[in-house]
């Protein structure tokens, strides 16, 4: 797990704001990256040094010193780590702060955690070498990013439960195929799950609402098997 995680990629994460910085720590690591934090500019320093990050999520307003002036530290000392800054503020003059410092783009707050796994992906695509292409995963105008855990019907990003998530994947990947509910129960659910089959239809009807909404639908039931996913 460890090894996979520094594999897809090692992001500092600073933050002042508790709520917000445990949010962004915990959705990384779920999504497969491996993560450290900081509060503060002084911390988020020490740690771009300690830590070798590839990536720093950095908070433009923070208690000791502001974002800025956190990557242009870096830069002097000839830290090149790619930044993403985390900015309520979307003035003009602020923007051009950041690139003259050598960021790589904004984020804005409110954001959503879809657009920074997205976000995040992209730039470590671009300034990690060797990394493979993300699998994407399609079937009729959904697609699925297994990699940065985004979900789309069309342009429309579909927000989904980590459960939600890994019934979804594993239906994409048997595309055409009819799936009972025991196979489903056993792939998406632990093994040891203490679960009936319902489980499966009740996740099933919560990815309808959210897949298969106004457009054609994608999530077919196989009366008296189980379920298929084809356009
Ligand atoms: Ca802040």
């Amino acid at each position: 797990m460890q090894d996979s995680r520094v594999e897809r990629g090692r992001l500092l994460v600073v933050e002042d704001e508790p709520s917000i910085r445990e949010l962004l720590c915990a959705s990384l690591r779920f999504a497969g990256f491996a993560v450290s934090s900081a509060a503060t500019g002084g911390e988020a320093l020490a740690a771009a040094r300690s830590d070798t990050p590839d990536l720093v999520l950095l908070d433009v307003m923070l208690p000791d010193r502001d974002g800025f002036e956190v990557v242009r530290r870096l830069r002097s000392d000839g830290v090149r780590v790619p930044v993403l800054y985390l900015t309520a503020r979307d003035g003009t003059e602020d923007r051009i702060t950041g690139l003259t410092v050598g960021g790589d783009g904004y984020i804005t707050k409110p954001f959503s955690l879809e657009e920074v796994i997205a976000r995040v992906t992209a730039v470590l695509r671009r300034t990690l070498p060797g990394r493979s292409d993300s699998e994407l995963l399609t079937c009729g105008d959904l697609s699925l990013d297994v990699e940065s855990h985004v979900v789309r019907r069309g342009s429309r990003v579909v927000e989904l439960s980590p459960t939600e998530f890994r019934l979804l994947h594993y239906l994409m990947r048997n595309s055409g195929r009819v799936l009972s509910k025991a196979q489903i129960l056993d792939q998406v659910w632990s093994h040891d799950f203490d679960g009936d089959a319902g489980v499966v239809e009740s996740y099933i009807s919560y990815l309808r609402r959210k897949v298969d909404t106004a457009e054609s639908r994608l999530i077919h039931t196989v009366r008296g098997i189980g379920y298929m996913i084809r356009p």
